[in-house]
């Protein structure tokens, strides 16, 4: 996408996704881009998979107001998926389960989206990544919307707890 065309500059939201982040990211993804910002993020692990979240109002470290995304061309996955909202990618009882949404508040999702088979097989890759090549894959699509970018109900609690006590170091 060039920057002529690249909608996210003209984001209502003024670029909301790479403020509220939530991003669900693998091991290799998260040692190498966010590891060294770990300071100003509250970093969870979650069943194998890193899950990341802004600091003190702070946007994302590569987040730049004139430039956009510094890391555009290598960003994670779960950040090529958006306006997708990737809500699980968990291991349970043997089974990779992925669960993803297509409404969230992005002002030009219709614009960004890519085709849902794509974006299945950019959350197969993740999670093969993440969970081993053997495991089964159970993938869900809902067309419907989640209000912020969660991991379930379980997020207000976990977010809080690793803001108060589990900040990766
Ligand atoms: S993906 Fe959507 S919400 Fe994010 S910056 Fe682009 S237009 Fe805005
Ligand atoms: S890595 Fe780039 S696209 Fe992803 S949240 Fe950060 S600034 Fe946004």
């Amino acid at each position: 996408m060039t920057d002529q065309i690249n909608p996210c500059q003209t984001c209502a939201t003024n670029q909301e996704c790479c403020k509220v982040m939530g991003l669900k990211l693998s091991k290799r993804e998260f040692e190498k881009h966010f590891k060294k910002h770990s300071g100003r993020l509250s970093v969870i692990k979650y069943n194998k998979m890193f899950i990341v979240y802004p600091r003190n109002k702070l946007p994302c470290p590569y987040w730049d107001e004139n430039k956009g995304c510094g890391i555009y061309e290598e960003r994670p996955i779960d950040c090529r998926l958006y306006p997708f909202d990737l809500h699980k990618i968990i291991e349970k009882n043997g089974v990779i389960e992925i669960e993803f949404y297509d409404q969230t508040d992005c002002p030009h999702k219709e614009v960004l989206f890519m085709p849902v088979d794509e974006a299945k097989g950019l959350m197969m890759k993740l999670a093969r990544e993440v969970y081993g090549e053997d495991k089964p894959i159970k993938i869900e699509f809902i067309s419907g919307k989640k209000t912020k970018r969660q991991y379930g109900f379980l997020n207000p609690i976990v977010a809080w707890l690793s803001k108060t006590f589990r900040t990766y170091r």
